[in-house]
């Protein structure tokens, strides 16, 4: 049997990140579970996946804010694991409001999270995939990477970006059988959408139910929610060997979204 893989997924404590680490651990890796958080509980989280999948896991504190932690979570994660095969770049956070009140530190904060911090673990893991002579790279974007709406000016800004970031990493890497592809869903349902739906509510002036259906899942030819374990099998199928000659692109879990 052929060595097992090391994973890391940012943000992976909650959400897509959690369902990616789990898909990924039920694949054979083994994962990296990180936040910015350092407790007991985000411990544990690593724990049960490790035992649930029998693979080994761990919990890496780093703050994907700030560029020198996205380095040490790729550094660390070399030295305890002894490689980085899998690098997910999941970790993003969202604000709505029109672009002429947008807070600047909301608009830095962004930019840092869902942008340069996979600027920064790429840069960081390239050296040991080149090293090891094959790396999947997975970048979670959004439609809104692809398309945009308003009031989501930084972050619709910062998965433009992901995409730009992705193709460009594609081609650098493309004599190392390292690939880089960036997955654009639509909406799924975790706590970074539960939270956006109050704003959205207030920003159109409508109940939970009307701005769901009416302004969330407009655009969503199939008007449902995505699942985790939907992007976690997208994941698992762009790190497969299946997928080696898939890179520089996106991959729309949308429910057709962005095929209008
Ligand atoms: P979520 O809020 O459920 O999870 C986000 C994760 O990121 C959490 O584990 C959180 O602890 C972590 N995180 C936040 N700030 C961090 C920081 N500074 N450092 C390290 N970790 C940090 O969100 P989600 O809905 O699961 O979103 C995950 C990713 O998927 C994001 O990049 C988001 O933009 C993208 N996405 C989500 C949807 C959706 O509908 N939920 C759609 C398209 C793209």
């Amino acid at each position: 049997m052929s060595k097992a893989r090391t994973a890391i997924v940012t943000g992976s404590t909650s959400g897509i990140g959690l369902g990616i680490a789990r898909a990924l651990a039920a694949d054979g890796c083994n994962v990296v579970v990180n936040s910015f958080t350092d407790s007991k509980e985000d411990h544990a989280l690593a724990d049960g996946i490790a035992r649930e999948f029998h693979v080994t896991a761990a919990y890496i504190q780093a703050d994907m804010s700030k560029g020198e932690e996205c380095r040490r979570l790729v550094e660390e994660t070399a030295e305890r694991f002894g490689a980085v095969d899998i690098l997910v770049n999941n970790a993003g956070i969202q604000h709505v409001e029109a672009v002429e009140t947008f807070p600047t530190e909301k608009w830095n904060a962004i930019i840092a999270i869902n942008l340069s911090s996979a600027f920064h673990t790429i840069a960081a893991a390239v050296p040991h995939m080149k090293r090891q002579g094959k790396g999947r790279i997975v970048n979670i974007s959004s439609a809104h990477g692809l398309r945009a709406s308003p009031f989501k000016s930084a972050y619709i800004a910062a998965k433009h970006g992901v995409v730009g970031l992705t193709k460009t990493v594609a081609l650098e890497l493309a004599d190392d059988h390292v690939t880089c592809n960036a997955i654009c869903p639509g909406y799924v349902l975790t706590p970074l959408v539960e939270a956006q739906i109050p704003d959205q509510m207030a920003a159109h002036n409508m109940d939970r139910e009307t701005v769901v259906r009416e302004v969330m899942l407009a655009r969503q030819p199939i008007r449902e929610f995505a699942t985790v374990e939907q992007i976690g099998a997208a994941t698992v199928f762009l790190c497969s060997d299946n997928a080696a000659l898939i890179t520089g692109t996106t991959l729309s879990v949308d429910g057709g979204w962005t095929a209008r």
